[in-house]
């Protein structure tokens, strides 16, 4: 747990009942087990961070509402796990495809060039945004970590 306290303290909330993963519709289609990936969580296990299943969670919110534990969202949980894998360098792969729609979203305020018209004004203020938000320089960091994992 003390290696995780930053994915998330509410996971200890979790009482390994299985509702979330009974009606989450990526178990329907996959692998993928939320209950497992919080057990997980728990013992400690950090082989989670370079397991490809923390990416095929649709962040549906399904299971928020099954959840019998207030306060306890299973999809924070695996957000800050991807976050936290991509931080140490894991799961490039994942985040790949998405870098060309977010390029194009700050050059042409749009994620497809042209696919509607933008202003020049509005354009500059979409990157003032991206800048305050901080999402510039995570698009910085995540195409550096695409470049280097080509390596
Ligand atoms: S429904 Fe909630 S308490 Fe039950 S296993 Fe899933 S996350 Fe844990
Ligand atoms: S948010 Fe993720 S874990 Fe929860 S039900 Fe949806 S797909 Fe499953």
């Amino acid at each position: 747990m003390t290696k995780f306290k930053l994915v998330s303290a509410d996971v200890i909330k979790c009482l390994s009942c299985g509702r979330c993963t009974g009606y989450c519709p990526a178990s329907r289609v996959s692998d993928y087990n939320i209950r497992h990936i919080l057990n997980r969580v728990l013992d400690g296990d950090t082989s989670v961070l370079t397991d490809s299943l923390i990416w095929l969670c649709f962040i549906c919110g399904t299971c928020i509402v099954k959840c019998p534990q207030e306060g306890l969202w299973p999809p924070k949980i695996i957000q800050n796990l991807r976050e936290y894998a991509l931080n140490k360098g894991h799961g490039a792969w994942a985040v790949a495809h998405l870098i060309p729609a977010v390029d194009n979203f700050f050059k042409y305020g749009a994620v497809l060039k042209g696919i509607f018209p933008v202003s020049p004004k509005a354009i500059e203020e979409i990157n003032k945004l991206g800048e305050l938000t901080g999402m510039k320089a995570i698009l910085e960091k995540r195409k550096k970590l695409v470049e280097e994992s080509k390596e």
